[in-house]
């Protein structure tokens, strides 16, 4: 396992000599959650950005659209009709990737052909019953709304003894192989831990081991003395490219109280969460002026086994585009066979985000010039 900070290569340097050099030379940066490596080729994109944005026209324009499985009163796969709903709505996903009671098993031939049964439960959350709407372009209310549908769905699948690990996530946009605009996500509780979890668990436990302190604590307040990589925050939570991004435009949300889950948010902690998902997303929006296709999602503690307080409640958000609404990065070639590779540098990529306007685009007035 290669430990960055024992590297003979990581001798102090002057500060502004090491950040140029960053911003010029390849090199590679250590992420210390799945202690993998990403290249950064900044040489590459040393040419100005041309502002050319292929700006697309929203997708879906229609309130309500009656062949939408995800509209209300619609009816879904089976024959099963959603409820008329008027806010969020959640259910079992009528075509899940995991059974609640499949057979337990576990194969083990030689240490080579190894398997083991997996049981799950899947959910789908509706976000709003508009077919139209976003996270980015719905009311903070809404936004509210939408958190504390994901507490309540985590409060009642912890309950729950074999379930081990809970993942809210959100796919958005076709880029992202979402079947279908109607603004939802996901929620997958296993009674295994997934395993970049498994990656992320061991790292803040080695972590705390070594140093007495929690990874993302000490991350984020060294990330908020050198403000090179924000790009937005409040009073509850902190949105920065990370130092080891590794997608053009990757983002990390982290909540400045050292808490391991959902549940144990404030009221006050949970308005502040929908104003920070509303923040990001409005700013991922702008950037290109389109909708904006990212997978995101929360890792928190495990479940119903030993406690984990080394965890720390994050978000990541994946978005693969790269120049513009048409142009997106795509994992080939090196980054497949060896290490994933980066153009913009991350401190560019969080200096374009945080310069964005607060306001989404289709807000703007248009009338003006
Ligand atoms: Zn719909
Ligand atoms: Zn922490
Ligand atoms: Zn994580």
């Amino acid at each position: 396992m290669p430990l960055a900070p024992d590297s003979p290569l990581c001798k102090p340097a002057a500060g502004d000599m090491k950040d140029s050099q960053l911003q010029q030379f390849p090199h590679r940066r250590f992420n210390p959650l799945s202690r993998e490596w990403v290249l950064v080729s900044p040489h590459r994109t040393q040419r100005p950005w041309l502002g050319k944005t292929d700006k697309n026209a929203p997708a879906n324009s229609v309130e309500y659209d009656p062949t939408c499985y995800l509209c209300p009163g619609n009816e879904r796969a089976g024959g099963v009709r959603n409820p008329p709903y008027t806010s969020t709505f959640s259910f079992d996903n009528d075509y899940p990737a995991l059974l609640r009671d499949s057979p337990r098993f576990a194969v083990n031939d030689a240490d080579l052909f190894v398997a083991e049964s997996e049981v799950g439960i899947c959910r789908v959350a509706c976000f709003s019953p508009r077919h139209d709407l976003t996270i980015p372009i719905m009311s903070h209310h809404a936004v509210r709304e939408v958190v504390d549908a994901w507490s309540e769905e985590y409060r009642e699948l912890e309950t729950i003894p074999w379930i081990r690990h809970i993942q809210i996530f959100e796919n958005r946009g076709a880029l992202m192989g979402a079947s279908n605009p109607h603004p939802h996500g996901q929620i997958w509780a296993t009674a295994s831990l997934p395993t970049i979890v498994v990656k992320e668990l061991s790292s803040f436990e080695e972590y705390r081991n070594k140093k007495q302190s929690c990874l993302l604590c000490d991350y984020l307040r060294l990330e908020l003395a050198r403000g090179e990589r924000l790009v937005c925050q409040n009073d509850g939570f902190v949105v920065v490219v990370p130092y080891w991004a590794l997608w053009p435009f990757e983002t990390l949300l982290l909540s400045r109280r050292h808490v391991g889950a959902l549940r144990e948010f404030s009221l006050e902690e949970r308005d502040l969460l929908a104003d920070i998902l509303r923040q990001t997303t409005i700013r991922y929006d702008n950037l290109f002026e389109t909708p904006f296709p990212y997978s995101m999602g929360f890792h928190q503690a495990p479940l119903n086994g030993p406690a984990h307080t080394e965890c720390h409640f994050h978000g990541h958000y994946y978005p693969p585009l790269l120049r513009s609404a048409a142009i997106r990065k795509f994992m080939v070639g090196y980054e497949l066979l060896g290490t994933p590779q980066r153009d913009i540098t991350p401190e560019s990529a969080a200096e374009r985000l945080a310069s964005l306007s607060g306001i989404h685009y289709s807000c703007r007035d248009t009338s003006s010039p």
